[in-house]
């Protein structure tokens, strides 16, 4: 299969767990349960004030939602904190996936459908 998406992801992105999320609630429980989603946000926010000496007044409040986006990992499909959407993400948050590139790949890949409210139950 030849497809445009597909640059290598294989080989990092098979047989892993993918959890369903949905924006705007996604951030609005995560600002009110300052939760670990919350706090990798937060944690960057401050990382990039301290060393651009700049953006301070954004670390206010719900403000800080604003220092993160990411891109579907195949299409480049943008996700904000903001906008409405759904994403997958891997269980680090690290890799996010839209839906069409999710319905797309699941099989090919070999995901595992989870909902995002298992995200932050298990230990690893
Ligand atoms: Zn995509």
């Amino acid at each position: 299969m030849d497809d445009w998406r597909l640059r290598g992801q294989e080989e990092y992105l098979k047989h892993l767990t993918f959890y369903k999320v949905r924006f705007p609630d996604f951030w609005i429980k995560a600002y009110a349960e300052k939760n670990a989603f919350y706090q990798m946000i937060s944690t960057e926010a401050h990382r990039f004030v301290e060393q651009m000496r700049r953006g301070e007044e954004y670390l206010e409040g719900e403000k800080i939602q604003h220092f993160w986006h990411e891109h579907c990992e195949f299409c480049w499909e943008k996700a904000t904190t903001d906008k409405e959407c759904v994403f997958y993400c891997t269980k680090d948050m690290r890799y996010w996936v839209c839906p069409d590139c999710f319905k797309d790949f699941k099989n090919s890949f070999g995901w595992v459908e989870k909902d995002s409210t298992e995200l932050f139950d298990e230990q690893e």
